[in-house]
């Protein structure tokens, strides 16, 4: 692909010597391991186990283990993503605003310019500026979709489009999808291999500890994920707990119960005095504008509760973020707005 760097095209990645030789393995005296260790954290993770909880988690997304990619979190794909095509002082991203911090963060560790497009007034996406903003040095595109901290998600046919008419890579987090109605990108990734789609265990799956996110794309593109990775990325605890989790996990239920409060909650707080403005929520958490918002925020840091202050993020004036919690936790925060 001409969009990679072209030290990264040409990267021999680190191999060991157990991924080198496929047989039973007996005695192993390869890495310098402590042979008394007790269970089996002494040795490397193996390529296997990583490799059954990436079928697993095909297997769950109806997907091909081979366009799966995961990650420390979807923190380290995001910044993967410019370490495998932006080449440092010379390309640029394009991204929308306001949106996750993360990009910029990972922009300027790999010292690549940024173009940032305000979304609409009603935090609507404005294709023709993002393509527009795009250069011969463009090779990334970020729409967080839903959006983080606006909550609302985009049309995957209008992402689609989008990336039909961008020479570079697009980027679609969709670490909230879960929460959404308004369906993914990955429908339509055999049709635009230009996409690259995040997505986490951290917010539906509930296992934001244990940092696991996935990036799905076109084989080529993960297996140029898989070259640039640090070799053990994820460790053994967390390739095993992952298994365990998935397999006697309550996401459906648990997301029914997110998204109906998410809709109570909403609800009543559009009916408080000193809320200006309950945004449409297509993820797990509300941005609510109030009249005051730096007095709400002290006030329920008080209370023990603390939420997101967004106020003085563009677009966002007068707003704070609220992720919905448990009925319980949800009901206390209106009684005290209430006050
Ligand atoms: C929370 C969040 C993530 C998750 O990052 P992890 O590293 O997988 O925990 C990714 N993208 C967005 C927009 C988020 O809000």
């Amino acid at each position: 692909m001409q969009l990679v760097r072209p030290n990264i095209a040409g990267l021999h990645p680190y191999s060991t010597a157990r991924e080198e030789y496929t047989g039973e393995l007996g005695t192993l005296l390869d890495a310098n391991e402590n042979p008394f260790g007790q269970g089996g954290l002494n040795r490397y993770p193996t390529a296997a186990l990583r490799e059954q909880l990436r079928v697993r988690v095909a297997q769950m997304k109806q997907l091909p283990p081979d366009s799966l990619f995961l990650g420390n979190g979807s923190d380290e794909a995001i910044d993967l993503c410019f370490r495998i095509f932006c080449r440092p002082g010379v390309d640029n991203a394009v991204m929308i605003s306001p949106t996750y911090g993360m990009y910029q963060v990972a922009a300027d560790v790999n010292d690549v310019a940024r173009r940032e497009v305000l979304l609409d007034a009603q935090f609507g996406l404005p294709t023709d500026q993002l393509l527009a903003a795009a250069d011969d040095c463009t090779r990334l595109m970020f729409i967080c979709s839903p959006n983080n901290p606006t909550a609302n998600a985009f049309r995957p046919d209008v992402l689609a489009d989008i990336a039909g008419r961008f020479h570079g890579v697009l980027v679609v987090d969709e670490a909230y999808v879960d929460f959404s109605d308004k369906g993914s990108v990955i429908s339509y990734l055999a049709d635009h291999h230009n996409i690259i789609v995040l997505q986490t265990l951290s917010k539906a799956y509930g296992l934001a500890g244990l940092r696991v996110g996935l990036a799905v794309a076109h084989p080529d593109i993960i297996r140029l994920f898989n070259n640039v990775k640090y070799p053990y990325n994820i460790g053994t605890d967390t390739l095993q707990t992952a298994l365990r989790m998935l397999d006697d996990s309550d996401v459906l239920s648990q997301v029914q119960l997110i998204r109906s409060e998410r809709d109570r909650l909403s609800a009543q707080l559009t009916g408080l005095p000193g809320v200006v403005r309950v945004y449409p929520s297509d993820a797990n958490f509300l941005l609510v504008r109030f009249e005051h918002p730096g007095s709400v925020y002290r006030r329920l840091l008080e209370a023990g509760i603390i939420v997101r202050d967004r106020s003085h993020v563009a677009g966002c004036d007068g707003c704070l973020r609220i992720t919905v919690g448990t009925p319980e936790e949800n009901q206390q925060l209106i009684s005290i707005l209430q006050q």
